[in-house]
């Protein structure tokens, strides 16, 4: 679309020699008198470009300039000022109120239109400039973001691996220190191992397939038998458990109602939860795993009477990458910020209450 130019000169044989000039080279001329009526006319529409004369009989040009620079819209648009040749006319003074340029009367029309011309295709491409910054500026936001969903993906695919994996080591290296454990290892206990390794192999297979761009869990539903499904699980936990001395209280009661949710999901929640307890706290823990029957939920409950936590850090601790006491152990802060995606994925809610030295008791929620 043809360039809209503003001209504000208070002379209107002047107006009509520029207008009838940028008219014929096909830009779109407005005309103002003096200085108000150029602060009204550019409110309308934002022209291209402002020819500007400095002598004007309410405002003086320079100051007319400053005006229509405070303006955020108007800042990007060139004026250039017309000054006549022996008039007074301070050129730095012109520069410093925002102007770009200067044409002194009487007008050549080859300069005029040079001038305008050079001004318009400046302020054109400074204007691309900025629209490809903002765009390469959005894109680095985007790759930044992208980046920081792999690196935690990378993490919780470490991190969830970690538990299972560590338990299984231990089963084997228990039955591999005394040869009768190796003749007698249990069928049960194969079987256990067998299962783990399935639940290793389906949760790395859902780690990979779980997108970066969105870090959403995506979940596979089905009826979940809790009673039984803790029960399987927590076998997987018996050699840790005998190596830290845990006293199990098992409360889950038999004739809970079925929920529907995703089992190797699940499973994650349960094994941060009792692998944190381990973790946080020393040897010879309580470690009590309930579930309550609510109206319309069940409330799953992993509580110890361990260390602790301090009542003002429990509520960041779902957050990413937070952690508490005890960084001497390893880990990443990210524990409970997946067990919070998952319970909420589930639709359902996950906290902790603790009293420092008495213990935490962590709880979620999964809607029947
Ligand atoms: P990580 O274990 O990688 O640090 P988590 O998100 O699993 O990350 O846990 C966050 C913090 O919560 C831990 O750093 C720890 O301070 C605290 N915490 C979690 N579980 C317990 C627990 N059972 N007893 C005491 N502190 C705990």
């Amino acid at each position: 679309m043809n360039a809209d130019i503003l001209i504000v000169d208070d002379r209107p044989e002047n107006l009509r020699l520029l207008s009838s000039m940028l008219e014929q080279r096909g830009y779109r001329v407005r005309n103002a008198l003096n200085g108000q009526r150029a602060l009204t006319a550019v409110q309308k529409q934002i022209p291209d470009l402002i020819l500007l004369d400095i002598k004007l009989p309410d405002i003086d040009g320079y100051e007319v300039c400053r005006q229509l620079k405070s303006i955020p819209t108007l800042q990007p648009v060139p004026i250039l000022f017309l000054s006549a040749l022996n008039g007074v006319f301070d050129k730095v003074k012109a520069f410093q109120v925002g102007g770009v340029d200067y044409i002194t009367k009487p007008f050549q029309e080859e300069e005029i239109l040079m001038r305008v011309g050079t001004q318009l295709q400046l302020s054109q491409q400074k204007e691309q400039l900025q629209h490809q910054n903002q765009q390469l500026a959005r894109e680095i936001r985007d790759r930044q973001a992208a980046q920081e969903r792999l690196q935690v993906l990378l993490h919780t695919v470490s991190h969830d691996l970690r538990n299972p994996v560590a338990g299984l080591g231990m089963t084997l290296r228990g039955a591999h220190s005394n040869e009768a454990g190796q003749a007698i290892l249990e069928r049960s206990m194969r079987e256990t191992m067998v299962q783990s390794c399935d639940r290793l192999l389906r949760l790395i297979d859902s780690l990979t397939t779980e997108t970066p761009e969105t870090e959403a869990i995506s979940l596979q539903p089905q009826w979940v038998v809790l009673p039984t499904f803790t029960k399987s699980l927590l076998r997987e936990w018996r050699s840790m458990f005998e190596r830290h001395q845990v006293q199990l209280d098992y409360r889950i009661p038999k004739d809970l109602p079925h929920i529907e949710a995703d089992p190797d999901q699940l499973a994650r929640i349960f094994d941060n939860l009792i692998g944190n307890a381990l973790k946080y706290n020393k040897p010879g823990l309580k470690l009590t795993v309930a579930a309550i029957p609510k109206e319309t939920e069940v409330r799953c409950i992993v509580a110890d009477n361990g260390i602790g936590i301090p009542p003002q850090q429990c509520g960041r601790l779902f957050d990413r990458y937070v952690r508490g006491q005890g960084k001497k152990q390893e880990g990443l802060g990210l524990g409970l910020y997946i067990c919070r995606q998952i319970v909420e994925a589930h639709g359902g809610r996950i906290g902790v209450k603790s009293k420092p030295g008495r213990g935490s008791q962590f709880w979620f929620t999964i809607p029947v």
